[in-house]
């Protein structure tokens, strides 16, 4: 059983990164840069020739309708589809000795007790309903003054805003996660942006932390240099509208007037109203 529980886990794993990498091929196919398409559809290919035969024909099925092919379990539900999960089957996914798919929408279930969670409630009904940026984001998640030097240190500081503020468990794993998405392709973009994310944090909405610094450094191996960075955690039923809210960001931030407007901001307040502003046509 042990051996089943081991193979299952690793199976898992390998779902987990073949997702991610079909996540980022349709991330650069919705912002436009072609760069790393091919290869992306490369390693897709020969990392889904070495899942288990078993599971080869679930992967072909699933992964034609979207890149979300794993849910992961959360609360005895879907978090995909949030159907909730009989008891037996929450035992058999922590189990892990068979795979287990939702009876709702057939996705792989998993579960990741210590991956990074949403804390910070939910808004309650007599709250006014929020539009734009501040639907994901707040004052208190902007840092005016990023003083880093690497793609480790900014996300490290944007991960622990997020805990700090009380938006996000687990700053370290998220930290961890982040990071291990920028190996797999950076999330540097034109004009000094990026973009790093962390899917699966399940519990609330979309957050986003931004950070600015005033000389740019460098984000990645290819010596892309970069002073906005969004960092941004993702629940799996909306990570297809992670897609629209990137856009809407690099859209925004086409402009130079925008960037220079979230550069020049020298306190929270400025940099919010900044961002705000920016984005008050482009994110709904
Ligand atoms: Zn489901």
């Amino acid at each position: 059983m042990e051996n089943a529980k081991k193979s299952i886990k690793s199976v898992i794993n390998q779902l987990l990164q073949l997702q991610e990498l079909i996540f980022a091929l349709e991330e650069h196919r919705e912002t436009g840069n072609g760069t790393s398409m091919e290869r992306l559809h490369q390693s897709i290919e020969e990392m889904a020739e070495k899942l288990p035969e078993e599971v080869q024909a679930q992967y072909s099925l699933l992964s034609t309708h979207g890149a979300q092919i794993l849910a992961p379990m959360h609360n005895n539900s879907c978090a995909v589809c949030g159907v909730s999960l009989p008891n037996r089957q929450v035992q058999a996914v922590r189990q892990c000795e068979v795979v287990q798919t939702c009876p709702g929408c057939a996705r792989i279930l998993y579960e990741d007790p210590d991956a990074p969670r949403w804390v910070a409630g939910v808004a309650g009904r007599n709250e006014p309903r929020k539009t734009g940026i501040s639907r994901f984001s707040a004052e208190s998640l902007m840092v005016p003054d990023l003083v880093v030097s690497s793609a480790e240190d900014a996300i490290e500081v944007l991960a622990g805003q997020l805990e700090s503020e009380g938006y996000i468990s687990r700053a370290d794993r998220l930290i961890q996660s982040a990071l291990e998405r920028e190996m797999m392709l950076s999330t540097a973009m034109d004009h000094g942006l990026a973009f790093p994310h962390v899917r699966g944090v399940e519990g609330g909405s979309l957050a986003l932390a931004c950070g600015v610094s005033k000389e740019p450094f460098v984000w990645d191996a290819s010596g892309a240099k970069t002073n906005i960075v969004f960092l941004i955690t993702i629940p799996s039923a909306v990570s297809a509208f992670y897609m629209r809210l990137m856009s809407g960001l690099t859209e925004a931030f086409l402009k130079e007037s925008n960037r220079k407007a979230l550069i020049a901001a020298e306190t929270q307040q400025a940099l919010w109203k900044a961002l705000t502003k920016a984005t008050r046509y482009t994110i709904k």
